[in-house]
């Protein structure tokens, strides 16, 4: 599995590394994005829907890139990437986000910069139609990392952020996910929220597969023209989640970090109590940064993914050297939530804006760029 992953993941950097034989070693810019991990199938996804999640990674892609390309920095291109996710209903981040057991929804995100290792982080927000400018917000203008609920909601508002109906939130599709999670619990279904569109309304829109529960949560990870590092995600966290339930997306060092003192940034997907408790984000950027604790051992099947996606650059060994490290500190971390039970995936900015995505889902809505490469959008787990 984790031979496949990697390999995969490589390839998907294959092209652009081998479009630029003289580019220099490090790309001057480079972004990587997810929109949720899981049980992700040809056949669970229509053309139309395969097709519509395509556009809309790559839409989230331009606007990073743009802003990177323009010399703006890795925070403010995470957040043009992650805000458009969010306000596409395709993807469990603010509008399309999952309901909770009480037929709400309550959204999470958080933002880390790496340079100064500034986090900010948002729990359970329900008005707020961006929650990862309201984890900006928090990082930037309190003295706080982290805020919850209407506390965090009357902050939002009062730094100015759009504060919308929490119907605005509201999906058909998602919504069905909650009764048939309620129903199969044998728990009460909760009346359509006031203000909810008809199913006919929505039917103008896209969905997500119908089977989809929780997959969707987004996330961005980018290296600005400076050097500087910049991790964000934001999710509606699990359907019919109970309890004031907050998964690892907000928790800095689980689903989010961000270090340039370790050459790192992380976001991640899947289910958040595992991530929580394998401290993803931190373990990969700890492993990242003391990459010389690594022993050779046998990663020859990274070694040969690493190998045709730096052929041709100018310095091919020390390419391959990190993005070995890269690729394996994030596939470990991986393999670690799932000896837990947990499943989901990584993206992950390793030193000189190398790339690796790992997951042990049979997808991942993902993409990447680096500056001089064509953007490259994929799905499945055994995608090139
Ligand atoms: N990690 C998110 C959470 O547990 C859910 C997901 O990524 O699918 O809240």
């Amino acid at each position: 599995m984790l031979a496949r992953l990697a390999l995969a993941a490589t390839l998907l950097l294959a092209a652009p590394a081998a479009a630029q034989n003289a580019a220099p070693e490090r790309p001057a810019w480079a972004l990587a994005i997810h929109g949720g991990a899981g049980v992700i199938e040809r056949q669970n996804l229509s053309p139309e829907q395969d097709a519509a999640y395509r556009a809309s990674l790559q839409r989230a892609l331009d606007a990073g890139a743009a802003v990177l390309e323009a010399g703006g920095s890795a925070l403010d291109a995470v957040q043009a990437a992650v805000q458009l996710m969010e306000d596409d209903p395709l993807f469990n981040a603010g509008r399309g986000a999952v309901f909770t057991g009480a037929g709400r929804n309550e959204l999470d995100a958080a933002v880390m910069d790496g340079p100064t290792r500034n986090a900010g982080a948002v729990a359970g927000l329900t008005r707020t139609r961006h929650p990862i400018a309201a984890a900006r917000a928090v990082m930037e203008q309190s003295p706080h990392v982290m805020l919850i609920g209407e506390g965090a909601e009357t902050f939002a508002a009062a730094r100015g952020l759009e504060q919308v109906d929490p119907a605005f939130f509201f999906t058909e599709s998602r919504w069905r996910a909650l009764e048939r999670t309620l129903r199969e619990r044998g728990e009460p279904v909760p009346e359509r929220p006031a203000g909810a569109q008809s199913p006919g309304a929505m039917a103008a829109l896209p969905q997500p597969p119908l089977d989809e529960r929780k997959f969707g949560t987004v996330g961005a990870v980018a290296l600005d023209r400076e050097g500087r590092l910049a991790a964000g995600t934001s999710t509606g966290g699990m359907t019919a989640k109970r309890w004031g339930r907050v998964g690892d997306v907000p928790v800095i060092g689980a689903g989010t970090y961000a270090s340039n003192a370790d050459g790192c940034a992380v976001s991640a997907t899947g289910d958040g109590e595992y991530f929580i408790r394998a401290t993803v984000a931190r373990d990969i950027c700890a492993a990242i940064g003391a990459h010389q604790r690594m022993s050779p051992g046998d990663h020859a099947a990274n070694d040969a993914g690493a190998a045709m996606a730096c052929a041709g650059e100018p310095d091919e060994a020390g390419c391959r050297h990190r993005l070995r490290i890269t690729q394996t500190a994030a596939s470990w971390e991986i393999d670690d939530v799932a000896s837990l039970g947990g499943s989901g995936g990584v993206i992950v900015l390793g030193p000189d804006g190398d790339i690796a995505f790992a997951m042990n889902t049979s997808g991942m809505y993902r993409g990447a760029v680096v500056a001089g490469g064509a953007p490259r959008v994929a799905i499945y787990a055994d995608e090139e």
